[in-house]
Order: C-alpha cells, then sequence, then structure tokens
C-alpha cells in the first residue's frame, strides 16, 4: 500500500509500504479516502526543531475514510461504513478522557501526522474508541474538514468562548481553513459576523459566505474599523489564530468583558500585553486547542444538516506538496482536501 512519508525537513516520499495487520481487540482498521490539510501539516512539513518527532513519518493530520476490517472484538462499526479518525493518540484511561475531555489526555502519545505517523497511507488501525461515523448525506471529502477544521471552531467558539446568538464577533482571517468555518457556525447560530481578509477577491467570497461586515487589512485597519461598526462598543467575541502584531488589536477591539479565543499563532507566537487593560476591561482570553470527540460529533451533524466546508482545492495523494504550497502561499480560501 502507499504511505506518504515525510523522510526530512521538506522532502517527502511516496512510499511503497506493507499493509497493517489485521485489527486487534478494540481497533478498527480504516481505508483513508480524503485528507483534509491544516497550518499543522505545513509546520510539520518545514520541519519545528523543538517538537518531539518521529522521523521518517507518514503525514496526514486530518482524515476520513471507510471501514475496512473489525477487531474481533468490535460490534459498533459495519465494513464500508463511512468514517473520520481522531488524531490525537489519547490514553482513554485518564480522567480527562473518561469525562470526554480528549484533548486534556494527561498521557497523549502524540498528534497523528506530526508526532507520530499520520493518515496519508491507504490503510490504517484506529482504536475503534478514536474513530466516529459519519452520518448519512455527508460526502467524505467534506467529512475529511470535520476532526480539526469543524471540530476546533465548534471547541473554540461554543466550548471556550461559550458564543451565543445575536452577539457580535470579529474572526481574524476569515480566508482561511478555520476562518470560513467559523464565519458559517458563527451565522448559523445567529451572531453578527464581522471578518478580515487579505485582499478583495477574498472579500467577496467572505461576504457570499454570510459574514456581515468584511475587513481588508491590508488597506484597512481592522481596529478603527470594528469600533466605527460596533458604535464603539466592541465585539463580545474575537476568533484569533493569527497573533503577532494583530493580537494587541484583537483584544482593543472586545467590548468590556469581551472574550478572545485563539488557537494559533501563524503571525508569530509572541507578544507583550497590557496588564492594566486586561483586568480593567476584564477581557477572557481562552487557548484552545484541539478538539473533543463529541465536538467532531456535533461538528458532522453540521454539516449533515448543510453547514458544508468550503473547499479551495483537491489534489491527489502525490501532489500532497502542491496542497500545502496552496496554503502556504496565503492565496488559500477555505480548505485544500487530498484524495486518495
Ligand atoms: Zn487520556
Amino acid at each position: 500500500m502507499r504511505a506518504l512519508t515525510l523522510i526530512a525537513d521538506r522532502q517527502l516520499e511516496l512510499r511503497d509500504v506493507a499493509p497493517p495487520a489485521p485489527p486487534a481487540a478494540g481497533e478498527v482498521q480504516v481505508r483513508v479516502k480524503a485528507l483534509a490539510l491544516n497550518h499543522l501539516d505545513l509546520w510539520g512539513f518545514r520541519g519545528m526543531a523543538f517538537a518531539k518527532r518521529q522521523m521518517p513519518q507518514i503525514v496526514g493530520v486530518e482524515a476520513s475514510g471507510e471501514i475496512a476490517a473489525l477487531g474481533p472484538d468490535v460490534t459498533s462499526f459495519r465494513v464500508g461504513q463511512p468514517v473520520v479518525m481522531y488524531g490525537g493518540k489519547t490514553c482513554g484511561v485518564c480522567k480527562a478522557c473518561i469525562e470526554g475531555r480528549d484533548n486534556l489526555c494527561e498521557n497523549v502519545a502524540g498528534i497523528m501526522g506530526f508526532h507520530v505517523n499520520g493518515f496519508a497511507r491507504d490503510l490504517v488501525n484506529m482504536p475503534a474508541r478514536l474513530v466516529v461515523p459519519v452520518p448519512n448525506g455527508v460526502s467524505l471529502r467534506d467529512a475529511a474538514c470535520a476532526p480539526i477544521a469543524f471540530a476546533t471552531v465548534q471547541h473554540m467558539l461554543f466550548d471556550n468562548a461559550k458564543l451565543r446568538p445575536g452577539e457580535t464577533i470579529l474572526v481574524q482571517a476569515g480566508g482561511s481553513g478555520i476562518g470560513t468555518v467559523a464565519i458559517k457556525m458563527a451565522k448559523a447560530v445567529g451572531c453578527t459576523v464581522i471578518t478580515t481578509v487579505g485582499d478583495d477577491e477574498k472579500a467577496a467570497k467572505a461576504k457570499a459566505l454570510g459574514a456581515d461586515h468584511v475587513i481588508n487589512y491590508n488597506t484597512e485597519r481592522f481596529e478603527t474599523l470594528t469600533r466605527k461598526l460596533t458604535n464603539k462598543k466592541g465585539v463580545d467575541v474575537v476568533f484569533e489564530h493569527v497573533g503577532g502584531e494583530g493580537f494587541n488589536g484583537s483584544l482593543l477591539v472586545l467590548k468590556r468583558g469581551g472574550r478572545l479565543v485563539t488557537c494559533g499563532s501563524t503571525a508569530g507566537p509572541s507578544v507583550t500585553l497590557n496588564l492594566m487593560q486586561l483586568f480593567q476591561q476584564q477581557y477572557k482570553i481562552f487557548g484552545s486547542f484541539g478538539a473533543t470527540l463529541q465536538n467532531i460529533r456535533d461538528s458532522l451533524a453540521k454539516m449533515a444538516n448543510g453547514l458544508t466546508p468550503v473547499i479551495d482545492l483537491e489534489v491527489p495523494l502525490a501532489e500532497f506538496e502542491r496542497g500545502l504550497a496552496r496554503i502556504e502561499s496565503r492565496k488559500v480560501f477555505g480548505k485544500v482536501i487530498v484524495t486518495f
């Protein structure tokens, strides 16, 4: 079978490898059908000096597929059933896992496709516990965006920031994979959405997705415009994943007591915080990473109800790198899918 393997920084090789053994007790074997690409794939591909990683490594952090075989005691799935996989190798027995908060697992063995072997291969054995059925009417292409892109946003907006209907939210970098999902999810619950994008073409696309106000951050100051759009009150929630120099601007546009939730730092990981502003304005800042299995189930249910991902580009497995280049170029609007 095929396995797309990272052999050194920025060096991928499509290898022919032995298929996995039949699934053991508690496991299922999944035939991978689609991957969705994330910034995490890009970081892994470029190399991260401080990350403890297995090399060489099979890439692919987010995927969907079909059940190919069942472990001897597994009765909750059937062969041929469409599924998605949870990408964190969590223990399943610690307090956090038992409470359904897998992204806070105390003994996590790593993120698949980043720390340990991932999903860019024809067949993969998984603990049945980490596999989620795809409901009727959801394509495997769309479902591939559930475990990270959709579930991360679901976790950020609703578990952490506790976004409520009628609130106003600023979605930073609305054209990105998770930005497009955030716009759609916030609109679906009746929020007013302000979003930032880097060019006018993306602005039109963000508008078409339902964003109420779109700001081109290269030609306008989002801080000034957001305050103007909210009659100087500021927004209830900021959806952040950019970091860098814009982070303080994101705090500045919050109303008193507002919530900022972040899951990324694509423009830089370090910022200087004004603590006086933080406590006087009673801001709440949430760091968010990954998602729970329930977030994945909820995401798939939203897809079944018509809240589908925006797909920018589909490439075959052999052109995985072209997909990454699309994300790196920042021309991307929505998700990049790798098909098998
Ligand atoms: Zn655990």
